[in-house]
């Protein structure tokens, strides 16, 4: 009998997730799966984490919810303080949600809010990249640069052009530096906003590292300085989107600080409940806040569930364990081991094009013909039988259909959990391999 939800997991269609355990997720029928993906980079913990239990036990033994029109929360002032003072530099506000959309939506109405209060009225236009995600609410949608997601909701509700991605494994020319490849592409946004006419742009929205879409795209060293440099100079908002590579996934709290970059605003999620709470955040400079609260001194925007006290008291305790666990050194690490451990049973693979990624975020692009690129007949769906032998196979990763140069191609992307162990790193690309000759053959 099917159930009556409707959306993705489905009686009848799915396994039901039972219980949880470190790096696994076990089924109703006791089947075990490993999260190499962490579900969809979220699960940086782990599951069943003890303290995260605890912290949220504690807070539901005190209180649930206070609406933040007559409250705050010692959780929620506490999780503002820690992300405001670990942020780059000039980040000094912090406004609580409940996803990555969410985040989104609030910082393109934020810039939107901004700009109205200074007096430039005329930007409104978003400039994104091709090919990206942002979210699924209307706004977030908007920005996103994936065609066949945007053309069924069109005409969208924001203004958005989008310039090529930082996608050095086909955008650079064979005889280019990596870093002449980086200002040649970053150089498309100032083009763009010419032509656009810098009076009518507010943002430029991107991940510093590229994560469902491409599968774990780093950008290349200069990139995002010089982006920082455009947006500077025609007085555009630069608003990174780390729903999925912040909160330590790269090894650092903030990707972009790998970059040397200090945005306007930063989203971020996933991680920051790590699966245990629904929450986001949107991260801003001081002097964007400034500017609104010397205007009319409220940003004009708000959810019931926002700065939610067990959301909070369950992202402290994502940032306790980081913290105290030293989770990004062992990131760092792990990282190292599990980028090592792909080339060395994926390197020669026939039809691995690409290894990629930084930290416990990489990606996998797979290619009919590894001299030409060549991807592989989409009608294939080679991502989605992957997906299907993996799982079938006890693991769970994240593969998806589109590189990042158009809508054909296949990739894979994994972001296991923080505390993965060596051996289990060691099960994660045995049975990824499996499944990739599976599905291949
Ligand atoms: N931005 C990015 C980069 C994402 O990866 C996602 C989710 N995949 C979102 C925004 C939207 O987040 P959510 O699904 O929590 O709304």
């Amino acid at each position: 009998m099917p159930g009556h939800i409707f959306g993705r997991s489905t009686r009848g269609s799915l396994p039901i997730a039972a219980a949880g355990e470190g790096c696994y997720i076990l089924d109703a029928e006791g089947r075990r799966y490993l999260d190499g993906s962490g579900g969809a980079a979220v699960s940086c913990l782990g599951h069943s984490n003890e303290a995260v239990r605890a912290a949220l036990h504690d807070q539901l033994d005190r209180l649930a919810f206070a609406h933040t029109g007559f409250f705050t929360s010692e959780p929620a002032e506490r999780l503002a303080d820690r992300l405001a003072a670990a942020a780059p530099e000039g980040i000094e506000r912090v406004y609580l949600v409940s996803g990555g959309s969410e985040a989104v939506e609030a910082a393109l109405k934020l810039a939107r809010q901004y700009f109205m209060e200074v007096g430039q009225p005329g930007r409104h236009r978003v400039i994104a990249r091709r090919q990206s995600y942002h979210g699924n609410t209307l706004g977030a949608l908007a920005a996103g640069g994936n065609e066949w997601r945007r053309a069924q909701f069109a005409p969208l509700l924001v203004e958005t052009s989008h310039v090529s991605p930082c996608y050095e494994y086909r955008g650079r020319a064979e005889d280019e530096s990596l870093e002449a490849y980086g200002l040649r592409v970053a150089d498309e946004l100032d083009a763009e906003i010419r032509r656009l006419g810098p009076e009518t742009v507010m943002a430029f929205v991107a991940e510093p590292v590229v994560g469902a879409t491409a599968g774990a795209v780093p950008a290349v060293p200069g990139y995002l300085k010089r982006i920082r440099e455009i947006c500077d100079r025609h007085g555009v908002l630069l608003i990174l989107d780390e729903v999925m590579c912040g909160m330590g996934r790269t090894g650092h709290l903030f990707a972009c600080a790998e970059d040397g970059v200090a945005p306007d605003m930063i989203t971020i999620a996933k991680g920051l409940g790590a699966g245990y709470q629904p929450i986001g955040a949107l991260l801003v400079q001081g002097r964007i806040y400034d500017a609104i609260a010397a205007g009319s001194g409220f940003f004009q925007h708000g959810h019931t569930y926002m700065g939610h006290a067990m959301a909070a008291a369950a992202a402290n305790a994502v940032l306790d364990e980081i913290e105290g666990r030293d989770l990004l050194s062992a990131v760092r690490r792990q990282g190292a081991r599990l980028e090592a451990l792909l080339h060395e049973r994926l390197g020669q693979h026939p039809h691995v094009g690409d290894i990629r990624g930084r930290g416990l975020f990489r990606g996998i692009e797979l290619v009919a013909d590894r001299e030409t690129k060549e991807p592989f007949d989409p009608a294939r769906k080679l991502h989605a039988r992957i997906k299907a032998e993996a799982f079938a196979g006890g693991l769970i990763c994240y593969p998806m259909g589109g590189t990042l140069d158009g809508v054909r191609g296949d990739h894979i992307l994994l972001a296991p959990p923080f505390i993965i162990s060596d051996t289990e790193l060691e099960e994660l690309v045995d049975k990824l391999s499996g499944a990739l000759d599976r599905a291949l053959a």
